[in-house]
């Protein structure tokens, strides 16, 4: 084994590890980051569609995302970096009362947790998305602190921003094993060789429950395949994410906003969850979004879609992630189970992480912490997961 050593080694370059790895590397702590894959962001972080909300049900969630989108508002004025941040808002829309009830029900925890969310009418509703099937519009909810970012460009950023802070990363080497000695973490192997570390991260995303597995510990993270695509670039014509929540054959929810650079960028959450890791696109998810989509908008009946894609949601069973220590094995913490928000959490994830490791929690941190505990019984659902 290799004599190298490292404060913390950080399983996964994706959306959590690599924002983990700046934040913990500004604070004089330098990570080590391990992926089998051959650059950054090549697991779930490039097939995200670049949603980033704090419109969540959870304290937890939405503490973390408030924090994600104070870094992603602000990382080009700070670092320089253009990572397409565009402040559109989301907007739930509701055309039945059942979808309309359930949102309205939502606002008051979204509110008293600090979310500037709130209900708009249909006419309020008609102004913001012009575009929208006006058709039983009930109105919907409207968080205009909300955004969207490139995933990759912002992956980019964060790996420049932790090279340059000295972090090291180590591609298409993968993890293989866990050293422990007497219930503490001492090392780990790698198909490559090892490092000596007393602190890992698991932040193996889809892939997470097997690292878990590796230490010793179990995490129920399960990854199931979500397709998403693009259309060609149009004038703008869209302002926020819009999300529709009513469930149609052989999907639930879908959402889709206009990127900066002008296409729709749209994905699907498919009924039943297609369980596992492939992660090739098929032919029969475009025309079951395209057809939800054009009753949703007319106009988009209009646009070329130029490429799908295929990606993974590395689930829980309640739709919310695990993060902490673990009680078995000292040194060992969870960062995973991001479910379909994993881009969005990434940057507050990471600074909550680098708060535990240099024992600064505030107390919002520790009722975060409480509510995403890997001891929970993963019995309720976060209803907007
Ligand atoms: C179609 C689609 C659309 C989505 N849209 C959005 C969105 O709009 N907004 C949003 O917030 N989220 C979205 N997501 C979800 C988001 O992509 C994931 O939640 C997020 O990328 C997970 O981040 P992560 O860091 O946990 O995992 P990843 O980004 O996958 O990173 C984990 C890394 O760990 C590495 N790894 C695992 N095990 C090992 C090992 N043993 N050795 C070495 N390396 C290892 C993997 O190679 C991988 O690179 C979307 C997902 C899909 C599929």
């Amino acid at each position: 084994m290799s004599t190298d050593t490292f404060d913390v080694v950080i399983v996964g370059a994706g959306s959590v590890g690599m924002p983990t790895a700046c934040f913990l590397a500004e604070q004089g702590i330098k990570p080590l980051v391990i992926d089998q894959f051959a650059s950054p962001g090549q697991g779930s972080n490039k097939a995200a569609i670049g949603g980033i909300r704090a419109t969540h049900s959870s304290f937890a969630k939405i503490q973390l995302c408030l924090d994600s989108l104070r870094v992603f508002s602000t990382w080009e004025a700070s670092y320089g970096d253009n990572i397409e941040w565009a402040q559109g808002g989301y907007a739930f829309v509701a055309y039945r009362e059942q979808e309309a009830r359930a949102l309205k029900n939502l606002l008051k925890i979204q509110q008293s947790a600090g979310l500037n969310i709130r209900w708009l009418e249909r006419a309020e509703m008609l102004d913001l998305v012009p575009a929208l099937n006006p058709d039983g519009l009930l109105g919907g909810t409207y968080s205009h602190e909300d955004g969207s970012a490139s995933p990759m460009m912002s992956g980019h950023a964060f790996y420049r921003r932790a090279l340059e802070l000295g972090v090291r990363f180590r591609f298409q080497e993968r993890v293989t094993g866990l050293i422990r000695r007497r219930g503490m973490v001492v090392g780990v192997r790698t198909d490559k060789g090892g490092y000596a570390t007393e602190t890992v991260i698991n932040a193996g995303g889809a892939w997470a429950r097997a690292v878990a597995n590796m230490a010793g510990l179990d995490v129920p993270v399960v990854p199931d395949s979500h397709e998403a695509g693009i259309t060609e670039p149009v004038a703008p014509f869209l302002s926020p994410m819009v999300v529709d929540i009513r469930p149609d054959e052989g999907s639930t929810n879908y959402y889709f906003y206009q990127h900066k650079p002008g296409g729709v960028v749209f994905c699907i959450t498919p009924d039943p969850p297609i369980v596992g890791t492939d992660r090739r696109e098929t032919s029969a998810y475009l025309p079951m979004i395209a057809r939800r989509m054009v009753g949703l908008m007319p106009r988009l009946a209009n646009i070329k879609v130029r490429r799908t894609w295929r990606g993974l949601y590395p689930m829980t069973p309640d739709g919310s992630p695990v993060i902490g220590r673990s009680k078995e094995l000292e040194g060992y913490i969870h960062a995973v189970g991001m479910c379909g928000q994993g881009f969005m959490l990434g940057p507050g994830v990471g600074r909550l992480l680098t708060r535990m490791l240099t024992d600064r929690e505030t107390d919002a941190d520790a009722v975060t912490l409480k509510e995403l505990t890997p001891y929970r019984a993963f019995a309720g659902t976060e209803a907007l997961k």
